[in-house]
């Protein structure tokens, strides 16, 4: 299937919502992206809609705004949708705010949950949980750790004390800078996951419970914040941005700044009919 190009500028004509990853499109990790600053700026002049859909977990909205605003893009945090944020949805959903949680994550992510009523353990309470989150992993993923945590599930399932795991970033990988990526907590749950597989057998329930781009929950609460149905995904990772925005049937565009800039990937004709864009956009400077 032929893709074709479109232009930042087309994009703001044709459609009335952006939704907009944050890492590789506007943000390259450690600086923004060419023309993201004054993108931004003539977003919200014009007060146009627009979110970011972000894969990040390790801080909170207000933070990230902060952090956005330091680096020169004027996002604020209602503009944010975090797969962080998405943990309180969930939990509410699931009817699980009375259970026992523990969180590997920042204080500032801790502080957000246990505002919103949900029962956070100390540090030295984890053989209590019945639900571990992985939020934020930046220190623990040692094979020190991993083994722990390996031998912790081992014992609780064998004992039949089911422990829900909740995986805000399904991200293997995040760029950190200009053609650099660093590991994230979703490549070590799937070693765990895969380990605990081997174990008990592939059962649906040892599964964690992915909420992140591609995962339809953070594209539907997005769509609801929309005002119209003219939304567009503007991304950089086919698995994630383009996958999801194709279950929740909006248009996308895969932008070739990020992970994706070996093109040879995206001109190949084999890519997957559901990883496949509407469009590529080859750059977001109006
Ligand atoms: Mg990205």
């Amino acid at each position: 299937m032929k893709i074709s190009k479109i232009s930042i500028k087309e994009v703001i004509k044709n459609y009335e919502s952006i939704l907009f990853d944050s890492y590789g499109v506007l943000f390259d990790g450690k600086k923004p992206i060419d023309g993201s600053i004054e993108l931004i700026n003539y977003l919200n002049k014009i007060n146009y809609n627009y979110f970011i859909l972000t894969n990040d977990a390790s801080i909170t909205d207000d933070e990230r705004s902060k952090s956005f605003i330091n680096q020169g893009l004027n996002i604020s945090s209602e503009k944010i949708i975090s797969a962080g944020s998405l943990i309180f949805n969930f939990m509410k959903i699931e009817n699980l705010m009375e259970k026992k949680c523990f969180i590997y994550g920042t204080n500032s992510i801790k502080d957000n949950l246990r505002d919103k009523g949900v029962k956070l353990l100390n540090e030295n309470e984890m053989e209590k949980a019945e639900i571990i989150i992985f939020s934020d992993v930046e220190k623990w993923p040692t094979v020190d750790n991993l083994n722990n945590l390996l031998n912790f599930f081992y014992k609780k399932y064998s004992e039949n004390k089911f422990v829900k795991i909740i995986l805000p970033n399904p991200d293997i990988i995040y760029p950190l800078g200009n053609k650099s990526f660093n590991f994230g907590a979703a490549a070590f749950i799937d070693i765990l996951e895969q380990a605990i597989f081997r174990i008990f057998g592939k059962n649906k329930q040892y599964k964690a419970i992915r909420l992140g781009k591609p995962y339809k929950m953070i594209f539907e609460i997005a769509k609801s914040r929309c005002k119209s149905n003219k939304i567009i995904m503007i991304g950089d990772q086919l698995e994630t941005d383009i996958l999801g925005a194709n279950k929740v049937k909006i248009d996308s565009a895969l932008v070739t700044t990020g992970i994706n800039t070996t093109k040879k990937k995206i001109t190949s004709e084999k890519i997957e009919k559901n990883l496949s864009p509407k469009y590529i956009l080859n750059s977001i400077k109006l």
